[in-house]
């Protein structure tokens, strides 16, 4: 075998500078999903013990307003990537925002503020970080490469790794040493991440360019834009303009700041904000006939997504708080931390991630191919049947007056959820590198992940409902999701035949 297709196939059959861009991720993921379970606990918890004092409905607004801006930015975070600073650059300064967001958080005891100002900074850190992470894993692979949908299986596995490990160790020395600690460990999992990317990726991404050549280059801008400079001045200003703007319109009680019905309008203004976009990347962005046709499926898949993720995102508020009022978490005497139930799905995806690649391969060699609608709809009907197992849970709190039930439900529920989205998120991000114009391939993952932006505010808005006051509610706010989803999954099923006629056309 030739030194080039060594450097192709070393890692598992991939290219080499997966296994490397993937412990990036590891690191990066740590850090997130280390932090986002403690986030609704600590804002909810009583000033007493070192928390907020906030309501749990606002504490969860604000983790979902949290997620929602943190997905959004991979928007300007692609753009910034495709126009001006490529890949590599990305990536390396997002880390390092991302690393001062942890710094600022973990010194919160000083003052309320340095833990809004460590979300911002993971927010835009993570705009440049998240987007150009999934593309650098694209590019490895030429267009028709069939082991594109693999990689990003491994690739997300690496995700879950950092998602998995995560919460055991926040839990733990949150409940030892407190908040700011436990906040503190996400930092030095981006310190890592940093320096795994640094010394490994960039050394292995330029030993498979000039071995192999990559698709695109991931250090140099896709386009060239001379304007660059002044699109960022003015969109700055206009974003400061517009946020000064609103803090007036509050003061004076002409709109409603309350984290809640900001949620709400966020929720509003994005959805209508990407579907002009929508419009204006198919009338006006100068796409051919085929890319046109990949564009009516993608905002399908969009919408179906973005419904997946506003149930499946609510992990972080009502599962979390699920676990904290209603789960007897007590084995052999020893109380097991709230956060770590935050491990399940991560856990689920590493066990199951394998095992579901295995099925696409075993149904492709015997010409089963499911099309990405079918998967996605299998996958939103998985989390369905999760959400059905949390409605029974409910019910038997509601019968027991607000009693302990078994962690067995959340941990059934969550496998469920999960192998939902397994047939989802992977086979997303896969599709997006593929489908997308090499001149707006940032900006279409960027797009892809606004379908999570959406899903974790609307998951935050209604995440909050979870608390011992009001235990009526639950049962209809797992069932109404678990209608939904169906229901969701029934019209994409329906919906596959006609739209494959019609692209074959
Ligand atoms: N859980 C995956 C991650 O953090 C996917 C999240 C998403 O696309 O919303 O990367
Ligand atoms: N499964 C999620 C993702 O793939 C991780 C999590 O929510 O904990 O990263």
């Amino acid at each position: 075998m030739s030194k080039n297709t060594d450097i192709n196939t070393s890692f598992m059959g991939h290219p080499k500078p997966l296994f490397s861009l993937s412990m990036t991720e590891v690191w990066e993921r740590f850090s997130f999903y280390g932090i986002r379970p403690l986030l609704v606990l600590f804002m909810a918890a009583a000033v007493s013990s070192g928390g907020l004092g906030m309501s749990k409905e606002d504490s969860a607004a604000i983790v979902g307003i949290f997620g929602g801006f943190l997905y959004l930015a991979t928007l300007p975070g692609g753009w910034l990537a495709d126009n001006w600073l490529g890949q590599k650059k990305a990536v390396f300064i997002g880390a390092i925002i991302i690393a001062f967001g942890h710094l600022s958080i973990g010194l919160s005891m000083f003052s309320e503020i340095m833990f809004f100002l460590g979300l911002a900074l993971i927010v835009i850190g993570t705009g440049l970080f998240k987007t150009c992470s999934s593309v650098m894993v694209g590019m490895l692979y030429k267009q028709d490469d069939a082991r594109r949908d693999s990689g990003f299986t491994i690739f997300y596995m690496g995700i879950n790794i950092g998602a998995f490990i995560a919460p055991l160790i926040t839990g733990i020395v949150q409940k030892e040493y407190g908040w700011h600690l436990g906040f503190g460990i996400g930092g030095l999992g981006m310190l890592l991440c940093l320096a795994i990317f640094y010394f490994k990726t960039i050394k292995d991404f330029e030993e498979f360019r000039d071995k192999v050549g990559l698709e695109q280059d991931y250090d140099k801008p896709m386009v060239e834009n001379k304007n660059v400079l002044k699109v960022i001045m003015c969109s700055v200003i206009a974003i400061l303009a517009f946020i000064v703007f609103i803090v007036v319109l509050g003061h004076y009680g002409v709109i409603d700041l309350s984290p809640a019905s900001l949620a709400k309008k966020m929720v509003f203004v994005i959805a209508i904000c990407t579907t002009i976009y929508f419009l204006y990347l198919y009338f006006f962005s100068h796409l051919n006939r085929d890319e046109k046709k990949n564009l009516i499926v993608f905002v399908i898949l969009f919408f179906a997504a973005a419904f997946f993720w506003s149930t499946f995102e609510q992990k972080p508020t009502s599962f979390n708080l699920f676990a904290q009022d209603f789960t007897d978490r007590v084995i052999f005497g020893w109380e097991i931390p709230v956060v770590w139930f935050s491990s399940l799905n991560p856990l689920f995806i590493i066990i199951f991630a394998p095992i579901i690649s295995m099925i696409w391969i075993l149904l492709l060699k015997k010409n089963i191919e499911l099309s990405s609608m079918s998967k996605f709809g299998l996958g939103v009907f998985g989390a369905g049947v999760g959400f059905g197992i949390m409605f029974l849970a409910s019910k038997v709190v509601l019968a027991s007056d607000g009693g302990l039930v078994s962690p067995l439900y959340l941990i059934i529920a969550l496998l469920c959820l999960t192998l939902g989205e397994l047939c989802l998120s992977p086979v997303g991000l896969s599709i997006m590198t593929k489908i997308a114009p090499n001149v707006i391939k940032n900006q279409v993952m960027g797009l892809w992940f606004v379908a999570s932006s959406l899903g974790n505010i609307i998951a935050g808005l209604i995440g909050g409902g979870v608390s011992a006051d009001n235990i009526e509610h639950l049962p209809n706010l797992f069932g109404q999701c678990m209608w939904a989803l169906f229901g969701t999954a029934i019209v994409l099923f329906f919906l596959r035949k006609p739209i494959y006629k019609m692209l074959a056309h």
